[in-house]
């Protein structure tokens, strides 16, 4: 059974966020746009893999996860985790296209793309490997005696691959449910009772990455992030605020909500906090009673006091 489904990450959200924010003129422009676009591509192949294993069927039970994040001697991101009682298998999902080569000595992927572009990135064998020692140790610590399997999943189809390496299992998306029901099992090593409860621990022990705000992240100043809130319909920036309606000027659409969706973004790509001056310069408001109105509806958490309030955005785990 599929226990966490797809779900895009924060994280993609966060970086297409701060891609459209940033102006053409600023020097990280090109490469947060590159970001925001890869990480969009790898939610699309993890979505793509997980409709996979909706289909599923195994002669023993199985939990399939999307997107866990556990610490072991580091933190390790998997796309996709399934445990059973005889093994758990980790998938390192690619959204590659065109040609792609892996190669082990050095250990690399190069993908090459039809206009003859290259880009070069760490080897996904390397990565499932160091993954399966990872988990490895995390079940140790709680006396869990699971052997864990890892292959990496390219989850669309018109990919030629050039394996040169052979270290790890390599599958197309339709593979995927063949490779499973092929992998042979004998007694199991746990009970459904466990199984049970690796669920609950994987499920408390696994924190979703959110490092926001980006801004931090990537050194990129607050204050040369385009302002203004965004229309849920055409994505202009900078919509309008007539009394308490937001209108569009570019498709006239309004809303009395759309501020809602621009303080999110606030909180994950610009600061931690936001006072009635910041709400005010990144919404684009006329006046402090307007930013306050508007804060102490947002559902925010409130820290400091009277004048100095500002406020914080929990995200959930
Ligand atoms: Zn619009």
């Amino acid at each position: 059974m599929i226990v966490k489904p797809f779900k895009r990450t924060l994280e993609a959200e966060a970086l297409n966020s701060l891609a459209t924010r940033l102006p053409i003129s600023h020097p990280m422009h090109r490469k947060m746009q590159k970001k925001a676009k890869n990480k969009a591509g790898g939610d699309i192949g993890e979505e793509v893999v997980m409709r996979e294993l909706e289909k599923l069927k195994l002669p023993y039970p199985f939990h399939a996860y999307h997107n866990i994040s556990l610490y072991a001697e580091k933190l390790i991101q998997m796309d996709i985790l399934i445990v059973t009682p005889h093994y758990a298998l980790i998938l390192e999902v690619k959204n590659f296209k065109d040609t792609v080569e892996i190669t082990s000595n050095p250990s690399q992927m190069v993908q090459t793309l039809a206009n003859g572009t290259i880009n070069v990135c760490r080897s996904p064998e390397s990565q499932v490997e160091d993954y399966i020692y990872q988990l490895t140790y995390f079940f140790k610590q709680f006396n869990i005696n699971l052997p864990v399997l890892g292959a990496v999943v390219f989850a669309f189809e018109t990919l030629h691959i050039i394996n040169s390496s052979n270290r790890a299992t390599i599958l197309l998306k339709n593979d995927l449910l063949p490779y499973l029901r092929a992998i042979k099992t004998q007694k199991p090593h746990l009970t459904e009772t466990q199984l049970e409860r690796i669920k609950n621990l994987i499920l408390q022990k696994s924190k979703d990455y959110k490092p926001f705000p980006l801004s931090e992240n990537f050194l990129i100043e607050p204050n040369d992030l385009i302002t203004g809130v965004i229309c849920e319909k055409c994505t202009y920036i900078g919509i309008k605020k007539v009394k308490r309606t937001w209108v569009c000027p570019k498709c006239n659409s309004t809303s009395q909500t759309a501020h809602q969706q621009t303080i999110k973004e606030y909180f994950l790509i610009a600061r931690k906090t936001l006072s009635n001056r910041e709400c005010r310069q990144f919404l684009r408001l006329n006046n402090n009673h307007e930013a306050t109105r508007i804060m102490k509806k947002a559902n925010l958490t409130k820290v400091g006091k009277s004048s100095s309030t500002k406020y914080q955005m929990i995200f959930p785990k």
